[in-house]
């Protein structure tokens, strides 16, 4: 249920020495979940790449490369932090959607495996590199799975992949050129709880597989369920290890190699670790409702406003259950900024012990897509984010100032 310390430190504590609004993570949790998906996988040669767009904090990364888990990349900027976090290029793949060729080469010199989801980028690609590197396909199965629609991959409408439909396309273009197809990749979406989803997307690439002579890896994505709530829905780890990890193992010994198994996952490594603290600024008593506005906003954790996302929310100040109320969580934006949604995608009110101007309210699952959507909206400062590691509070990002505000920002004269 509710904790009110990571690591034995207080998450008050944590407020009131780094401030507010803060993101905290919680360094055994993702060492945990890191442990749990090799696990799950026993037996089996995976290779974890961690999809870094959930979180690129560089401490992260580090966390992530020192517990051996490789990284993928969805721009140069990234690719760069990973770099720069100590991963070498050839531990990192570059999995972009729509971006100019340049971006690609720029990954290229770098030594990164590349994951080409267009027929015209493989034609380019297999113009100027021919046989000499390998390269990964990413392929829309149209398998539909993920928690909304803004967070699915893998349906016919998806902008994302080649579409398996598009077979002899790609089978001609490789032709072609003569194209060294090393990987086939397939990402279904965020959030998807049955591992019918991922058996389905996973069959329809192992079929395909068959039609490429030169594989050395299988990559299924991310998107694995996490626990918003308690009894929550999730991904069964050790099901889908079961299940995928089965069918992977009979694949390979058709096509005659013991191939690599590639994951993505963001979520699934960090949402967990994350708590995000704000404080109290107002409890506002309306007729048929009361408001709790804390000191943060959709400029901060953007989720539940831009896909309804849920998050458990509660007050770290105040433990005592005796007295509680219905809170609607909302923000300081000048928009309307609601933090309490339901599970069907609607603002709610939420069971939270009494809530007093001040208090600490805690947010949990902050740790993907948390930080890295945050933006200056409205010109405020970006929160400062804390990990806890083996017990004890590090700042990884400072708070911003007047002058992150300011910089870049051209004064003319008028
Ligand atoms: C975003 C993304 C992931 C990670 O998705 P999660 O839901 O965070 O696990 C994996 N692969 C690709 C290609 C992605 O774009």
């Amino acid at each position: 249920m509710y904790y009110y310390d990571i690591q034995g430190i207080k998450l008050t504590d944590l407020a009131a020495r780094f401030g507010t609004p803060l993101y905290v993570y919680d360094a055994d949790k993702i060492i945990e979940k890191i442990s749990v998906l090799r696990q799950s996988f026993d037996g089996i040669n995976l290779k974890i790449k961690y999809a870094c767009k959930a979180n690129t904090n560089i401490s992260i990364l580090k966390l992530m490369h020192k517990h051996g888990v490789e990284i993928d990349v969805v721009s140069p900027q990234e690719l760069e932090l990973a770099l720069k976090a100590g991963y070498k290029g050839e531990q990192v793949t570059f999995t972009p959607s729509g971006v100019s060729f340049d971006e690609i080469e720029t990954a290229i010199e770098a030594g990164a495996k590349i994951n080409l989801d267009n027929l015209d980028v493989l034609e380019k690609f297999g113009q100027k590199y021919g046989n000499s590197i390998g390269c990964l396909i990413r392929i829309k199965p149209h398998v539909f799975g993920g928690g909304n629609e803004k967070i699915m991959t893998a349906h016919p409408e998806s902008k994302f992949g080649i579409s398996i439909h598009q077979k002899e396309e790609i089978l001609a273009v490789v032709e072609k050129y003569n194209i060294k197809v090393i990987g086939l990749h397939q990402h279904t979406g965020s959030d998807v709880k049955n591992a019918d989803s991922f058996t389905q997307a996973a069959s329809a690439i192992l079929d395909l597989a068959f039609s490429f002579k030169d594989l050395e890896i299988i990559d299924l994505g991310g998107g694995f369920k996490v626990a918003y709530k308690e009894g929550d829905v999730v991904t069964d780890m050790e099901e889908v290890g079961k299940v995928l990890g089965g069918a992977f193992l009979d694949f390979c010994e058709k096509y005659g190699k013991p191939l690599q198994l590639w994951f993505e996952p963001g979520k699934f490594l960090v949402s967990e670790s994350g708590t995000f603290l704000s404080t109290a600024n107002v409890v506002k008593k309306d007729p048929v409702k009361t408001f709790v506005g804390i000191n943060s906003g959709l400029n901060h954790l953007i989720r539940p406003m831009m896909y309804a996302a849920y998050h458990d929310i509660f007050n770290a100040s105040n433990a005592d259950n005796s007295v509680q109320d219905s809170y609607r969580v909302v923000g300081y934006i000048c928009e309307t900024d609601t933090f309490s949604f339901d599970t069907e995608g609607k603002p709610n009110e939420r069971l939270m012990n009494k809530v007093e101007a001040g208090d600490i309210i805690a947010m949990k699952n902050a740790g993907a897509y948390g930080f890295t959507m945050s933006s200056n909206y409205n010109a405020r400062f970006k929160p400062a984010e804390v990990m806890v590691y083996e017990g004890k509070a590090h700042l990884i990002r400072k708070r911003e100032t007047m002058e992150d505000i300011l910089r870049n920002q051209v004064e003319i004269e008028l």
